[in-house]
């Protein structure tokens, strides 16, 4: 009798001790970025669509920021502030300059170096070992390059879930695990029972829209109608419907009680709301309005956070903060710099800024007149009516004051010229001082079907890619990308 009791204190105290150990133990970090999808194609944040109701029962069960944004409205910055907590002006990702330097501590690297196994999974070919913004991950699968597009999962992410499954089985605990999907980046082409969800009759015309990018839009050289913009946005919400059933399969590998999840988005996806289509252009609030859910371990209850957050500060959540209290009551910023072969577009060619202070939202683009808004779709500009442009100036130069005064005292950033010289040309081009103008290398025409082309051969048709590529060549036979992007398709489709 005494022997069993002894037996079953035994027990008792190792089973106890388990806990302890497990309940301090630092939590698995998976970090999901489902690419170009804006907050409000969730149901739970309030679209009256149910596209997503796994990730709306995670929501439920979690850590919900209702306010979040990202700080640049295209894929390479972005990621760029959620790796090093920085926003683009700080970290010096852009488009002329796409390249993270070394000096950063990464999210990747700070965790590797507290111990965890580090792994990243993803399906964005701007995120890359190529651009160096995947330092500190120890396992690298760029499932762009390594997955078959012909494949009827052509973004790779039923691929992905398996090669994370996987590596998750044979990894010694803590890791840490970014994955970005990309099917509800365009075109939107998820698999036929998604795509089919919310179309409203035929795609007629459509089928090519879908791999329309922003640039033939904004350009004026395409228009879209208002029902246009409605079944493209049909195939969006199919694409975030299929995510979700990958979430979903992708959460049957994780034990909530030992991971802390964190599903996000880099930037939003504009529907026509301002003229404009996709995404990387402006700074509208349809581009910058993303999810933001933590879910699992150290999430003990349920719980919604209406403060204004951005998603360059997830760094300083996964790294720092338990609980993860996020809002600060700072106001969130957004930064656009023009790129080389858009510059033709009119916004395109200048640089652009946006500040989001309480329900206020101060965009300005330089040689622009400044916009303010406080509705919700951004429609009624305050500005100059209600509110000076020379009001608008000076709230946006105090943030960048402050930001100055960041960069200034980063001693690594001091010891790099080249880098501060980026800086420098940053700040002269966002206060409109600087217009920073070099030659397009590709004509705006030669440019809609390069990109038409590329987007076909990502969704496996060859055919249709070779013809838009010829199109490209014929109007600028001279150009490297063009000819390089022929040659890979000819060699595709054997001709
Ligand atoms: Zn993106």
């Amino acid at each position: 009798m005494k022997r069993a009791l002894i037996n079953v204190w035994i027990v008792l105290l190792i089973v106890g001790g388990c806990l302890l150990f497990q309940r301090n133990r630092p939590p698995n970090v998976m970090l999901v970025v489902l690419d170009a999808v804006r907050a409000d194609a969730l149901s739970s944040y309030g679209y009256e669509r149910e596209t997503t109701p796994f990730i709306d029962t995670l929501a439920s069960k979690g850590l919900v920021y209702s306010r979040a944004y990202s700080p640049s409205s295209w894929t390479m910055p972005s990621h760029a502030s959620i790796f090093t907590g920085q926003t683009p002006y700080e970290h010096g990702c852009h488009h002329v300059h796409a390249y993270l330097v070394d000096r950063h501590n990464t999210l990747a690297e700070a965790l590797r170096d507290r111990g965890y196994v580090t792994a990243a999974f993803n399906a964005n070919p701007v995120i890359s070992k190529d651009n160096n913004l995947l330092q500190g991950f120890e396992t690298i699968d760029e499932v762009w390059r390594t997955h078959d597009p012909s494949k009827l999962d052509y973004r790779g992410s039923e691929y992905t879930n398996e090669q994370v499954k996987a590596w998750i089985a044979r990894t010694k605990e803590p890791w840490f695990v970014f994955i970005n999907y990309m099917d509800a980046h365009n075109p939107y082409w998820p698999p036929v029972e998604y795509r089919n969800r919310y179309l409203r009759g035929d795609l007629g015309p459509i089928a090519s829209l879908a791999n329309i990018n922003n640039m033939s839009v904004l350009s004026g050289k395409l228009k879209l109608a208002p029902g246009d913009y409605r079944q493209l946005r049909n195939l969006y919400d199919g694409s975030i419907s299929y995510l979700d059933y990958i979430v979903s399969d992708l959460m049957s590998a994780v034990n909530k009680r030992t991971t802390l999840v964190i599903i996000t988005s880099d930037h939003g996806e504009a529907f026509g709301e301002h003229g404009h289509f996709t995404h990387n252009s402006l700074l509208y609030r349809e581009l910058l309005h993303v999810p933001l859910i933590f879910y699992g371990k150290n999430i003990n209850e349920p719980m919604i956070d209406d403060g204004l957050v951005s998603i360059k500060d997830i760094y300083r959540a996964i790294l720092e903060a338990s609980p993860y209290n996020l809002s600060s009551g700072s106001p969130v910023m957004a930064f656009h710099y023009p790129s080389l072969t858009n510059r033709w577009i009119n916004k395109h060619k200048s640089t652009g800024f946006s500040l989001i202070d309480g329900r206020m939202h101060y965009i300005a683009f330089q040689k622009e007149l400044p916009e303010v808004y406080d509705d919700e779709g951004e429609l009624i500009n305050l500005c100059p009516s209600s509110i000076s442009p020379l009001t608008v100036q000076k709230v946006i130069n105090d943030q960048l004051r402050n930001i100055d005064a960041f960069v200034e005292r980063d001693e690594d950033l001091k010891s790099d010229d080249s880098l501060q010289d980026e800086f420098r040309l940053a700040k002269l081009r966002t206060l409109g001082y600087s217009g920073g103008e070099v030659a397009p290398n590709i004509s705006a025409h030669a440019e809609v079907h390069l990109n038409r082309g590329v987007a076909f051969a990502r969704i496996g048709r060859f055919d249709l890619a070779l013809k838009e590529m010829q199109k490209a060549q014929k109007i600028q036979p001279y150009n490297k990308r063009v000819n390089q992007v022929l040659l890979a398709i000819r060699n595709k489709v054997g001709k």
